[in-house]
């Protein structure tokens, strides 16, 4: 599944290849994917709007078009890829077309990728509906800060890693990134959430930031099938405990434990386990 970095990645892709195109026209080959109006609502609404920009909200991709605001998850296996003079193939399910005779054809194997579509430009509205209102804040957000996420976790008992992947807390940290934060904090997986002080969770979030910005930077894993255009994450090279042999910092073999039904790596000599 695209995590946060490769979401971020398609972004900044898309914007790069899509603004200030207008669609002449949209072709549904499998409607199930839009989710809060009907294919012809959906086909009618989107011609002759041009987009304008491209924003995120957890792994959500929010695209504003002149009038009108499309929201995309990706889900398991969506891409996107802009093509030109080639015809429609398997797996692509809707189709823009632009005026400029190049299209944006969104592909899902799996067909769990969802688009709802919004006759507003008002974030603060479209964040009230389904499927935005229940997206927590990711670690980027202002409003994400140390004293709130400390009032949530000293609260509860489960282990930091499944409070870190619940996503209606944070969002945007999937299994991998998580491994690498609670690493790089020196915090045991299994250490149970409210234990952690105030200091603790200042770290993870930090932590979160730096691994996030870095995957961003690098363009995301390639673990999972991920692509948009050409792009291929490069950060499953810099990983620095998931999927690892050995500690980068102190040699010792690195272990593979289950936490909250998620398998995860660990070094048991850098990352203690706090009881609370
Ligand atoms: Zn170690």
């Amino acid at each position: 599944m695209p995590e946060l970095p490769e979401v971020e990645t398609v972004r900044r892709d898309l914007k790069k290849n899509i603004i200030g195109k207008t669609i002449n026209s949209v072709d549904i080959y499998y409607r199930n994917i839009i989710k809060n109006v009907s294919p012809i609502e959906f086909s009618y609404s989107l011609i002759g709007q041009t987009f304008e920009d491209i924003k995120r909200k957890g792994k959500y991709l929010i695209m504003l078009l002149t009038d009108v605001t499309l929201v995309s998850h990706l889900r398991m296996e969506g891409k996107y890829f802009l093509k030109k003079d080639e015809p429609v193939v398997k797996h692509e399910h809707i189709v823009f077309n632009f005026t400029d005779g190049t299209s944006l054809r969104y592909h899902d194997v799996r067909k769990f990728g969802t688009m709802n579509l919004f006759k507003t430009k008002n974030l603060k509205l479209i964040f009230q509906e389904e499927p935005l209102n229940k997206v927590a804040s990711d670690p980027f957000d202002e409003d994400l800060t140390v004293e709130k996420i400390y009032e949530v976790f000293r609260k509860l008992s489960r282990p930091i890693k499944s409070t870190l992947l619940d996503q209606t807390i944070i969002s945007g940290l999937g299994n991998i990134y998580v491994d690498e934060v609670c690493f790089l904090s020196g915090i045991h997986p299994s250490t149970s959430t409210k234990s952690l002080s105030i200091e603790q969770v200042a770290l993870l979030l930090d932590n979160s930031r730096i691994v996030l910005k870095k995957a961003i930077a690098l363009g995301g894993t390639t673990i999972k099938s991920f692509s948009s255009h050409e792009i291929s994450g490069r950060f499953q090279n810099e990983l620095l405990v998931h999927t690892k042999e050995f500690c980068p910092t102190c040699n010792q073999t690195i272990i593979k434990i289950r936490v909250g039904g998620r398998g995860t790596y660990l070094c048991e000599h850098c990352q203690k386990k706090f009881e609370g």
